[in-house]
Order: structure tokens, then C-alpha cells, then sequence
């Protein structure tokens, strides 16, 4: 089979079958592998909807900018489908972000915005940034420009719901029990949590919310409160978007940075994958639901990215010290 153009590269990713995890929990835990997208993430999948969604309701005309506020992995997949069909993006993103992500983005193209990594209320915030932005190149910009709103925006919920959930349903054969993940959008969740639940209301839905977010709080006690921060990228809000509002959730936990990353180092070591560290959150919280739901179910979860993009934070035992994390018990440098 020959693909036409890169973006028909995006999407039927595999599961695979997490050895270690199943063993521990009696338990089929599942991966979906998104590090297999052509831009190395999940977020492939929110870019392509938001853009054909974009292009179908003629707000993204031939050669026009698309700006976005990103940790990083939507600004790739952006970039590059931009680049395939011809537009341009603008990449507004926190310096909080690894170094790699940075060195991607300069590398496939994007005008590069770095900014301070400030609390939502602040103006300065990188999505408030990014809607500023996009309004005054629309004004400039010969084609215009749009802002993709990745977190209100629910073109990105219906991609995970036309291509990630409906995936899930088929490679299973249905047969799937239970499905959970982190939010950084919601769009994953909302959307897979939908496609999974038409088929099977029983189908039991969780969320896996890093440390210092504040959406745990939210779903057990109604309370949007949260304190501290994970060194996970890309996850973790204090903020329900419009995409988090169309998940349906029934389960929700909250691992430490400390019980989640032993679980990616373990997976590097026995199992070849090297994953970044939204995948250690959501293969700790596949952990808790298997326990939930006790042994014999099936669980699926996200394999968000690849771990060499945080080869400088992850895995860098210096930088683990550091923040009083646990390193790689066979990282000896
Ligand atoms: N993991 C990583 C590495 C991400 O970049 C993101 C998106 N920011 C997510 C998980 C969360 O996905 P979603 O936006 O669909 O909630």
C-alpha cells in the first residue's frame, strides 16, 4: 500500500500488550503506541483534526498561519502537517519545556515563541499569548491566520473519537473492560471515553491526573484545587476545557511523579520502549484501575511519546536527583 501524503500516516496505531504491568495485576493492559505517529505523538492526531476542520469551514485558506499555544507535541504535529499542505505556524510554548521539544520544532520550521511559564490567570500565559497572537497575524498575514484552541477546540475530542476511540473498540473485538489516561486538552479522554461508551456503556472510564493537578480533586470531590507540579510534560490542568467537559468519567486517581516513573524505566529496561513521562502516568493509573477492577479485565491506556524527547529530564539521573525522584536502578551515568 502507497500513502499519498504524510498526514495519512496519522492514526492505526497498534496496541501493544504490557508485559510487566499484566503480570503484576492479573490484568491485559494494553498500550496504544501514538509514539508511532509520523510526529512522534498522540497530539498527530488532534493537529490533522483540527486543521481539516479548519479547511472545511474555510477559516484556514491555501498558504494561511496557524498559531497555537502548545507544550510542544501539538506544535510538532502542526508543523509538519503544515508543512505537507502548505501553511505556516506560529509555536507559542513555555521554557519549562525539554530541550529536545524545543530543538524539533526549530528544526522541522516553526516560528518559534518562547515564553515565561506563568499560572492561567496571568496574560502572559502561553495560550493567552498564542490568541493574541493569532488575532493580530490575521490582521497581517497576506492568507490570514487561525488559532487552533487544542483546549476548547473540539475538533481535537472528535479526531479521538472518529479514529483513537473507535481503534481501541475494533482492536479489541470489543473486548475491552476499561480504558483511562491523563488530560492535558481532554481531547484523548473525551473522545475516547465517547466512542468506547456508545459501544458499551459499562465500559469503565478513568482519569489518571499527574501530582499538582488539579483535576483529581475535581472528579472525587467537586473541588478544582491542585498544588505542586508534576515533571511530566504535556498533562496536568487546573482548568475544565471544552474538551475535558465531554468525557465521561467514572474513575480517577492521582500517582506521584515517584510511583510513576519506576514504571517507564521498567519498561525501557525489560521491555524496549522508551516512553516519555504522560506514559508513566498512564501506565501507573492502568495500574490502579486493574486493581479497581480486580483480575481477568482488559485495559487499555495511552502511549503518549517516545522518551528520547525528554533524554535530558527523564532520564538524566542528575536532574532526577535533583527534584528527589527515583533514577533508573541500572543507570549507572
Ligand atoms: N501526553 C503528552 C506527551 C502530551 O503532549 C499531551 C498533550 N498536551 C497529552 C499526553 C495529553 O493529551 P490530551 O491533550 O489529549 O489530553
Amino acid at each position: 500500500m502507497t500513502y499519498k501524503s504524510m498526514p495519512e500516516l496519522i492514526g492505526n496505531t497498534p496496541l501493544i500488550h504490557l508485559k510487566q504491568v499484566s503480570e503484576l495485576t492479573g490484568c491485559t493492559i494494553l498500550g496504544k503506541a501514538e509514539f508511532l505517529n509520523p510526529g512522534g505523538s498522540v497530539k498527530d492526531r488532534t493537529a490533522l483534526g483540527i486543521i481539516r476542520d479548519a479547511e472545511q469551514n474555510g477559516t484556514l485558506r491555501p498558504g494561511g498561519t496557524i498559531v497555537e499555544g502548545t507544550a510542544g507535541n501539538t506544535g510538532i504535529g502542526l508543523t509538519l502537517i503544515a508543512n505537507a499542505l502548505g501553511y505556516k505556524t506560529v509555536v507559542v510554548m513555555p521554557q519549562s519545556q525539554s530541550r529536545e521539544k524545543i530543538e524539533l520544532l526549530d528544526l522541522y520550521g516553526a516560528d518559534l515563541r518562547l515564553v515565561m511559564a506563568t499560572g492561567y490567570s496571568d496574560p502572559n500565559h502561553y495560550i493567552h499569548t498564542a490568541r493574541r497572537l493569532a488575532e493580530s497575524l490575521n490582521e497581517t498575514e497576506e492568507n490570514g491566520a487561525i488559532w487552533a484552541r487544542q483546549f476548547d477546540n473540539t475538533a481535537n475530542a472528535r479526531i479521538h473519537e472518529e479514529t483513537t476511540g473507535r481503534e481501541i473498540w475494533e482492536q479489541t473485538d470489543g473486548k475491552v473492560d476499561g480504558f483511562i489516561c491523563a488530560v492535558g486538552t481532554g481531547g484523548t479522554l473525551a473522545g475516547v471515553s465517547r466512542a468506547l461508551k456508545a459501544r458499551n456503556k459499562d465500559i469503565r472510564i478513568g482519569i489518571a491526573d499527574p501530582q499538582g493537578s488539579a483535576l483529581y480533586n475535581y472528579y472525587t470531590t467537586g473541588e478544582l484545587h491542585g498544588e505542586g507540579r508534576s515533571i511530566a510534560e504535556g498533562i496536568g490542568i487546573s482548568l475544565i476545557t471544552d474538551n475535558l467537559r465531554l468525557a465521561e468519567v467514572d474513575f480517577a486517581c492521582q500517582p506521584t511523579d515517584a510511583e510513576a516513573l519506576p514504571y517507564i524505566f521498567d519498561m525501557l529496561k525489560n521491555e524496549g520502549l522508551c516512553l516519555g513521562g504522560s506514559s508513566a502516568v498512564n501506565i501507573a493509573g492502568a495500574v490502579s484501575l486493574a486493581r479497581e477492577l480486580g483480575p481477568g479485565h482488559t485495559i487499555v491506556t495511552i502511549l503518549c511519546d517516545y522518551g528520547d524527547r525528554y533524554k535530558s529530564k527523564l532520564y538524566n539521573p542528575v536532574f532526577l536527583e535533583n527534584m528527589g525522584l527515583p533514577t533508573p536502578s541500572w543507570k549507572i551515568n
